[in-house]
């Protein structure tokens, strides 16, 4: 007889296991299902005052400290030999990328090129840019090309050096190491002897500038940190750096109307 009630007791049991799990599934279910029960989830507006979130948000924007890093930074979306490699403040190239068909910018024919590395790749474009900008009496000359992961250390720190340490200031005009361009090889600091071969704002008034703003992505060049663009591209507009990209590219982004960085975000999603 007791044998009977155990075993009774035990049949009971394992019956009712799964049937608990089931009930537990089903109901789990339904409550995820049930839309009224989690209206306020999916409708905020219904119950919160908006008003002033949008007021938060635009107290936000007009504060913005565009020539900030993000807290969180990724490795680039594509290999840096890409043309298209979208490198900025938020991608960062690895400390080991270097280019492999590095030459001397001198290969192209432009002034001060003996003293300057350049990709292979950019030589032929740059090449026929040199000659038809001297045939248009315009004068270029390289002031900075491929700069090293290493070397990008030192530029920054040497920036940071002469303005006592202000990262709020350096950050607006020099980019912190693996987030320059000129690691690629194929970043170009232009001038001219109107200006003795300076580097800085003093280009934007010259011949070259106006003469490169509107021929230089004939040759795939185009510039990189446009005026009135500092919250995209988190730099002061420099009418002096260009990047290669490819006449394609670069005639290609001039006809969708795009900064280089907004070209760039779309094929480094
Ligand atoms: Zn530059």
């Amino acid at each position: 007889m007791k044998k009977v009630l155990i075993l009774l007791i035990f049949l009971i049991l394992i019956l009712s296991i799964p049937q608990k799990t089931a009930e537990l599934t089903i109901n789990w279910d339904t409550d995820y299902k049930d839309k009224k029960k989690y209206k306020w989830v999916e409708n905020p507006q219904d119950i919160i005052d908006t008003s002033t979130i949008v007021q938060i948000q635009k107290k936000e924007e007009n504060s913005i400290r565009w020539w900030e890093y993000p807290d969180t930074i990724y490795p680039t979306k594509r290999n840096g030999d890409d043309l298209l490699v979208l490198v900025n403040k938020q991608y960062k190239l690895p400390s080991s990328y270097a280019p492999k068909d590095l030459v001397k910018a001198s290969k192209s024919g432009i002034r001060r090129g003996e003293n300057y590395y350049l990709r292979n790749i950019v030589i032929p474009d740059l090449t026929r840019m040199i000659t038809d900008a001297k045939l248009e009496g315009v004068d270029l000359s390289i002031v900075s090309g491929y700069r090293s992961y290493q070397t990008q250390i030192d530029t920054y720190n040497y920036w940071l050096k002469m303005n006592n340490g202000n990262t709020n200031l350096v950050d607006t005009f020099s980019a912190r190491a693996g987030h320059s361009q000129h690691q690629l090889g194929t970043a170009i600091d232009f001038s001219t002897n109107e200006i003795r071969d300076k580097l800085g704002d003093e280009f934007s008034n010259t011949k070259a500038s106006k003469w490169l703003s509107q021929n230089a992505y004939k040759y795939g060049f185009v510039i990189s940190y446009p005026k009135g663009y500092e919250n995209i591209t988190g730099y002061k507009h420099e009418s002096w750096h260009y990047r290669y990209i490819g006449v394609e590219n670069a005639q290609n982004m001039i006809n969708l109307g795009k900064i280089l960085e907004l070209y760039l975000r779309d094929y480094n999603l």
